[in-house]
Order: C-alpha cells, then structure tokens, then sequence
C-alpha cells in the first residue's frame, strides 16, 4: 500500500498537468456544472495546489474531487497522458482522511461490497428475491419490461428502478463449461458484483457464448467485488484487502485469460491485479465465425467509459461485433460515447448532475429510433433502464447487456 500513497510519487504525479484544457470538451461533469473547477484541469489544478502547499486541503476542494464520475474519459482523450485516475485516488484518500465526513449510506454500501460472496452475503441474498417482491408489492411499482421494480422512497437520489435479484445469487460460482468440440483455450470469468447479485442471467449468457466460441471457462469460487468503487473513491485500504483475497483465490485457478461482462471489473483485473484481461465481446470479434440473427429490430449501443479508458479497449470491437448481427440494424447515437451518468455511487452522491447525464444519455438513445439499447456494463443496463422508466418510452425500448442480446440471437 506503501507505494499507492507515496507522497514524492503523489507530488511528481500532480505535475503531469500542461493546462492544455484539452479535457474540458470530454468531462461528463464539467458538461453540466460549467465551472472550471469541476473540469479535470480544474481537479487536478487544485492537487497541484494542495501538494505544493499552496493551499490547505479543505472540505470544498474534497467536494471538487468527490463531484467527478472517474469515467477518466480525460485521462484518455490527454495528450500528455496525465495520469488522472493515479492522481485523483490520492487526492481523495488524502481528503477523507484529513477533511471526510461520515455518510452512513455509502458505508453500508460499500462494506456490502466488500462483503459480496462471503458466508453472510450467500445467506442474505437467499432471501433477497422474496422479500423484495413482497417490499415491491406493499411499496414498489413491478416493472415487468425489465423484470425490476420501481422503488419510490420519496427521496429523489434514493428512488430508482432496482432490478429483482436474480433467482440463483452467486449461482455461477465454481461453475465451468467445456466447448463440445475444439478447446482454444481457458478463461477464468470474474464475474463481478452486479451480476452475481442481479444479473445470473447475463453470467450464464457469458458462459454459453464463450463455450460457443470454443473457450473452456471457469468461474473461481470465493471471489470478492474487484475493489474498484473503493480505489476510485480512495479507500485504498479496503481495495487492498480485496485484491489480496481475490488474488489467492484466482490463483488456485489455471487460465489463459480472464473474461468479463463488466469493464470497470475488466480495468482493475488489468491495471492494478496485473491479469491478461478480455471483454466476451474482444473474443466474439476473434472468433467471427459465430454468427447471430435478429428479427429486423434497430439497435443501438451504450459504450461504457471503462471499456475504453481503463480497459483500453477499441470502441470499434463493439461496432463490428454489432454490426455483423444478420437481420438487425446498427445506429449509433451522437453522444454513445459519453457517460451516462451512474458511476457506482456518484449517481447518489452526486444526483444532480448525474440525473442530468442520465436524462441527456436517455434522450440521445432515443434519436436513434432505436428498439434495443444495449451496453457491456451490468452498472450502465441499470442506470440506463432506471433513466428510460423515468424519462422515456420504457414499454417500446428494451435495455440489455450485450451478451443477453447477442445470445438470444445465436445461430445454431
Ligand atoms: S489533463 Fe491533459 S488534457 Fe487536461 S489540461 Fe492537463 S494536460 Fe491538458
Ligand atoms: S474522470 Fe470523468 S468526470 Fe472526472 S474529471 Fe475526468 S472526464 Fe471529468
């Protein structure tokens, strides 16, 4: 942990910065918020300042840090490659620790998510199912065109569209598949929070197009969340603890690479865990002998700023991979690339803002005309179906994850 803080490293780091101003065009927030303080030169601007000793450390320059989504679309689209992400988690492990304020929400939150998988959670989670549907029953609204319901707590940044557990938590775990014919190699699939808790389905999907494409999978039994809401937010320790206990059971495992449906798991496992990491959708590319077939629909396609930044991975694996879908349309919004707005926690910390993301990523979907709006990131379906059942024609546009998409349409 020692190197993660190192103050010399912090300081050199925080002068990466030449104030070209080049990110402003790209940050989601600075979109909304217009001040140069809440643009990535402004954040970084003001670390300079604190590391240098220019100015102390306040509660408002806390906030400045804390109003960023970390999508680190500015750290992709820099010309002097400035380290953003390296930057910021410093910062903001400095903040809490000198000027943090308790928030019991995101402590339960995120002790949950560290939690996720252990003895206690398994046991939780066996109940989840019903007693949301009974809570969804007395209280909620039962969105059956997402299989979710809408939970209206009478506080804005608290009410959203909570999809139902899935029917099996943590199902796939230990589960592997061997292709019938021809093995190209083995994949471990970190499978990630969200689907472990919401979306089996998608895992299971996962699992059958990557045993299609000729993969023997894997997935590790005692696997813990990525770590990766604690490192952005700072909580450096936590990440830690989580990457060593994932790390020794991974390491039980052998494997080629590791696969995921989830690019902001799939950036961690590769910048901070160190592991060959590929999105399903990379292999699908690989092997474009798997052909797909739509019923004549018009699709469109969020791209998850992970995918991209921290991935590192080309939009155009997307495209292709869509494009080649026999009997379907591909149109793509203006703004595909932008983010939508969820970012984990800043959809609550940060409501304001990330409900103006969201209206703004549901009305550019919509230009599309598009049917279908599908994205690679279990966190974007759910802030994506949550913006179209509030703000768009939710009973015409189905939202999905890719892999559901594509594994609905498989040709035999
Ligand atoms: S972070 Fe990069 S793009 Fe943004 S102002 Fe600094 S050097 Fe320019
Ligand atoms: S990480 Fe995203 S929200 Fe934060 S400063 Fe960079 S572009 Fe803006």
């Amino acid at each position: 942990m020692e190197d993660k803080i190192d103050v010399k490293l912090t300081v050199e780091l925080a002068h990466q910065c030449v104030k070209c101003s080049a990110c402003r065009s790209v940050c989601p927030t600075y979109s909304v918020v217009k001040e140069e303080r809440s643009s990535p030169r402004g954040r970084l601007a003001l670390a300079e300042a604190v590391v240098d000793g220019n100015m102390p450390l306040t509660e408002e320059i806390a906030r400045q840090w804390n109003e960023c989504a970390m999508c680190r679309r500015c750290e992709w689209i820099c010309p002097n490659e400035v380290e953003y992400k390296e930057i910021m988690f410093r910062a903001r492990y400095q903040a809490k620790k000198e000027v943090g304020k308790f928030d019991p929400v995101k402590k339960a939150v995120f002790t949950g998510l560290a939690m996720m998988g252990s003895f206690p959670t398994k046991i939780g989670m066996k109940f989840a199912p019903s007693l949301m549907s009974a809570y969804g029953k007395l209280l909620g609204k039962d969105v059956p065109e997402y299989n979710a319901i809408y939970l209206d707590t009478g506080i804005p940044k608290y009410t959203k569209l909570m999809p139902k557990p899935t029917a099996k938590p943590f199902g796939l775990r230990g589960k592997e598949v061997k292709p019938e014919k021809e093995k190209k190699g083995r994949l471990l699939f970190f499978t990630g929070c969200m689907i472990d808790a919401f979306y089996g389905k998608t895992g299971e999907n996962v699992l059958k197009l990557m045993e299609k494409a000729g993969y023997e999978v894997v997935v590790p039994k005692n696997i813990r969340c990525c770590g990766a809401p604690h490192l952005y937010s700072g909580e450096v320790e936590s990440f830690e603890k989580l990457m060593k206990h994932n790390k020794e059971e991974i390491g039980k495992y052998e494997f080629d690479a590791v696969v995921v449906a989830c690019p902001t798991c799939g950036g961690t496992l590769k910048e901070e865990y160190g592991y060959p990491v590929k999105d399903f959708a990379e292999i699908l590319r690989e092997e474009g002998y798997i052909t797909f077939k739509g019923e004549g629909e018009k699709v469109t396609f969020h791209f998850p700023c992970h995918s991209y930044t921290a991935m590192k991975m080309n939009p155009d694996v997307y495209r292709d991979v869509l494009k080649n879908v026999k009997n379907a349309e591909y149109v793509e919004g203006e703004q595909a690339m932008m983010c939508c707005g969820f970012a984990g926690y800043f959809s609550v910390s940060n409501y304001e803002v990330a409900s103006e993301l969201q209206k703004r990523k549901i009305e550019d979907l919509e230009n599309t005309k598009a049917t279908y709006v599908l994205s690679d990131c279990p966190g974007c379906v759910f802030n994506i179906a949550d913006g179209m059942y509030k703000h768009g024609d939710y009973k015409k546009i189905k939202v999905m994850h890719l892999a559901d998409y594509l594994a609905e349409r498989l040709e035999e």
